[in-house]
């Protein structure tokens, strides 16, 4: 019977019933048991699961069965990111509530996910929407605001006009909105931040710690939190007394600073030029760049505009008055929102400098153009070389340079040596409604009140008008905004802006350890037993954002007593794309193929089989209609070789010299020793299945009507060992094909991975080539590492070889051993 259609239906609906019945997949703490967390970053509920997802949960569902096959307690939940903007796009176009969309979208997606076959624990299914979880967000946050953590300030912070919200520093993707693209915009904005900076040491430092994570995320984060050493140099304003402070990495070259230049942000601007005859321009400059992304600020290309203040700073070194810019290559986040120019060494203050005609001085030879003067350069300088121009400091090779003039002007007062960072504090306040309440109180008299604890959750209300415009919706709903002071017990109001979404996934791991506790935020033992994640899985996109996030709250939760863990992510490994005709697959490119039209035709176990055979998980992945197919039919053989060849037998002592036998045999361990290793050493998964088509191979191969009970066993544990091999990949087969088997186990889920013999791994013989006078002449079949007298006895007495070699002419004997043999006559 071939395996159609119709019964993959039948079999994959059967077993995901029984899961259910039997809650295969609950698991509970049990401290007699090695613990294995396995978790896929959760969905976004946008309806349908896409093959995005298919990928990333499948990679994370053949770790998870195979690490409950190896013994181990694994955890393996699932939940839903269910908060944040598309909701409320999609309930304004369809006039529907945020909520009921997102609920009806999350039942969807539960759906497709069951008939995928994943190996959740459903039990601990959970949605950040439900105050249920949203309430422990707003528990932190105050614990937060406790500790300082949590504060309010008024800034320039990112806009998104489209999404009409702040936007984090890095939900700022180069100068355009992560969510829809649309191009950032700067607006003065009193907002809530979370001091991730303070954590920034332990975030840089313990980046050491994460080896199992790819290089190319540690890499990301650590320049994204930035730490540079430095120093901090003190330009007074001629004849103001206000001061500017630089800080640069670059102390070597401050004897060629011909300019300072401020960001347009920068508080001193406006005090620089009030009542001069040059603040209407600048005024003008101010509002000219508020209008312009970042990254275009930033990046090389651009040309560099600006204005002079009509103001001088003096460079402290050699008491010169060197004119003050307003540059929009100057931004407020880096530094301390001034620069010192050196044009001759830097290469956007260069062109800055051409463009304004400003004085440049070379200070680092160019070893190979020594005499090179200003008027010859056509570029800055970047490289190393030694100090000219610099006064005591003549001749000193820059690197070095770098620390001593830093020191030297500490010593006369005119820095600071210090250390800066690129990171930021977190902006969380969104003025959406689809989110959680920030739990603060306004109060006439008491100032900004938090929440008592026994008044959360906050509840986010359902009959809200959604329209898409004019700030918080919140805002107008006068039954949620009126409050009491739990302080003083007078009218007061709530804050009305709802917390970025990034807040519910920084912890949500953690509550997956006790999903529904209903006392406290999670179990504290659960915690502990459970966590960290062992195994983290998710898209490259995050390797900032959610990943630098969930590292500062589980460091904030630990120092809270909380977590014992610094990290939560032991493993991470980030699968690649899916592509389709070399496109990355897209409903904006109208490639996609939709899961549910490939799980009606082919079934989950094929997909499944199909997107690990395909590309080994790091890798993109190209759809291929044929490799589907092709996963299909592997399936169906194996299906077919169970029904056919499969024959309950009394047990025997297997033990067999006969050569098919042993080959057999050897087929068997191989496949175990390298499914396993394929698991063990970087989840080759593409090589795990080709090892599988590879004993499947040699199972076909052993003779078809086998004549005895001994081969009969032979050849049921060959094909018992298949399907165990070839379980965590397609889950329901196996299991129907256990059954079909007569095993006593009622789900091969929980069955012991198998494990190999190193012994039966051995050939009996091997073949030896064997040359005369340094040709080949025979191939020989002998038993491995076979002593040389014998060896020799058997090379001469072959007929081919005798032909050529008379006996008593040998002058030379020689044995590569269990290669090859040389004979020189
Ligand atoms: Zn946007
Ligand atoms: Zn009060």
């Amino acid at each position: 019977m071939p395996y159609t259609t119709n019964d993959i239906r039948n079999i994959e609906s059967k077993w995901q019933k029984f899961w259910d019945i039997h809650k295969t997949f609950h698991v509970k703490m049990d401290a007699s048991k090695p613990k294995y967390y396995v978790l896929e970053m959760f969905p976004y509920p946008s309806g349908k699961i896409h093959m995005g997802h298919v990928r990333n949960y499948t990679i994370a569902d053949v770790i998870a069965r195979y690490k409950m096959m190896k013994g181990f307690n694994v955890l393996h939940p699932i939940g839903y990111d269910a908060f944040g903007q598309p909701a409320e796009n999609a309930a304004i176009k369809h006039k529907t509530n945020p909520a009921q969309w997102t609920r009806r979208c999350i039942a969807q997606m539960h759906d497709e996910l069951k008939r995928m076959g994943f190996s959740y624990d459903w039990d601990r299914e959970l949605s950040t929407c439900e105050a249920e979880y949203y309430q422990w967000n707003q528990w932190i946050f105050i614990k937060m605001f406790e500790q300082g953590l949590a504060y309010k300030k008024a800034s320039s912070v990112n806009w998104c006009p489209d999404c009409e919200t702040t936007l984090a520093n890095e939900e700022v993707i180069d100068g355009s909105c992560w969510r829809c693209k649309t191009a950032v915009v700067q607006k003065d904005l009193e907002q809530w931040y979370l001091k991730i900076t303070q954590y920034a040491p332990g975030l840089l430092e313990d980046l050491a710690k994460l080896e199992q994570w790819p290089s190319r995320v540690r890499a990301m984060q650590e320049n994204w939190i930035g730490k540079s050493y430095g120093v901090e140099i003190f330009f007074k304003v001629k004849d103001m007394p206000e001061t500017i402070s630089v800080f640069t990495t670059r102390a070597d070259t401050i004897f060629g600073a011909t300019y300072v230049v401020l960001a347009p942000e920068h508080p001193l601007v406006k005090k620089l030029t009030a009542g001069t005859s040059q603040e209407a321009q600048t005024l003008d400059f101010i509002k000219k760049t508020a209008n312009k992304s970042k990254s275009l600020r930033m990046s090389g290309d651009q040309r560099k505009d600006g204005v002079f203040t009509g103001r001088h700073a003096i460079n402290p070194v050699n008491g010169e008055a060197i004119p003050i810019f307003i540059g929009d290559y100057v931004l407020m986040e880096y530094g301390t929102g001034a620069i010192m120019a050196v044009p001759t060494h830097d290469q956007r203050d260069f062109e800055f400098a051409k463009l304004h005609q400003l004085p440049m001085r070379i200070v680092i030879e160019d070893p190979k153009k020594p005499n090179m003067t200003v008027d010859q350069m056509t570029q800055a300088y970047e490289e190393a070389g030694r100090l000219v121009h610099c006064g005591e400091f003549d001749g000193t090779p820059n690197e070095e340079a770098k620390k001593k003039i830093a020191e030297w002007m500490q010593g006369k007062g005119w820095g600071q040596v210090s250390v800066h960072w690129r990171l930021r504090d977190w902006l969380i306040s969104r003025q959406r409604y689809w989110g959680t309440p920030i739990p603060m109180i306004y109060c006439p008299v008491c100032g900004i009140v938090p929440v008592p604890e026994h008044q959360l959750p906050v509840v986010l209300p359902q009959d809200v008008q959604v329209t898409g415009q004019g700030g918080s919706p919140l805002a107008r709903v006068s039954s949620f905004v009126e409050c009491i002071c739990p302080q003083c017990g007078l009218k007061a109001r709530r804050e009305t802006d709802t917390m970025a979404t990034f807040f519910d996934s920084s912890w949500y791991f953690l509550r997956f350890c006790s999903a529904h506790n209903k006392e406290k935020i999670f179990n504290d033992n659960e915690a502990k037993y459970w966590m960290p994640v062992d195994q983290y899985i998710g898209g490259i996109e995050h390797a900032i954002l959610h990943l630098l996030y969930a590292r500062f709250f589980t460091k904030f939760l630990k120092d809270l007593g909380l977590v014992h863990t610094e990290e939560p992510f032991v493993r991470l490994l980030t699968q690649g794309m899916v592509l389709k005709d070399g496109e990355v697959m897209s409903k904006s490119r109208g490639n996609t193929v939709d899961p549910d039209e490939v799980l009606s035709q082919y079934g989950a176990d094929t997909l499944r089989l199909f997107i690990l055979f395909a590309a080994p998980p790091e890798d993109q992945l190209e759809w291929n209609s044929d490799g589907l197919e092709g996963a299909w039919r592997f399936l169906n053989r194996v299906y077919q070789m169970v029904e056919k060849r499969y024959k309950s037998v009394k047990s025997v002592d297997i033990n067999s010299t006969s050569e098919p036998d042993l080959t057999l045999e050897r087929e068997r361990n191989n496949a175990i020793k390298r499914v396993t290793q394929s698991f063990e050493e970087g989840y080759k998964f593409n090589t795990a299945i080709s090892h599988l088509m590879v004993l499947a191979n040699a199972i076909d191969k052993y003779k078809n009507d086998v004549p005895d009970i001994l081969q009969q066993s032979l050849l049921n544990r060959a094909i018992e060992t298949l399907v165990l091999l070839l379980a965590p990949f397609a889950p329901h087969v196996v299991e129907e094909m256990w059954q079909m088997m007569g095993k006593s186990e009622a789900t091969i889920a929980r069955v012991a991975w198998p494990t190999f013999d190193e012994k039966a791994l051995k050939t009996s013989t091997i073949v030896m080539a064997v040359q005369v006078n340094g040709r080949v002449r025979a191939q020989i079949q002998v038993a491995p590492d076979m002593p040389q007298e014998e060896l020799r006895k058997i090379c001469l007495a072959d007929g081919n070889v005798a032909k050529y070699v008379q006996e008593g002419a040998v002058k030379k004997f020689i044995v590569v051993p269990n290669k090859l043999v040389s004979i020189v006559v």
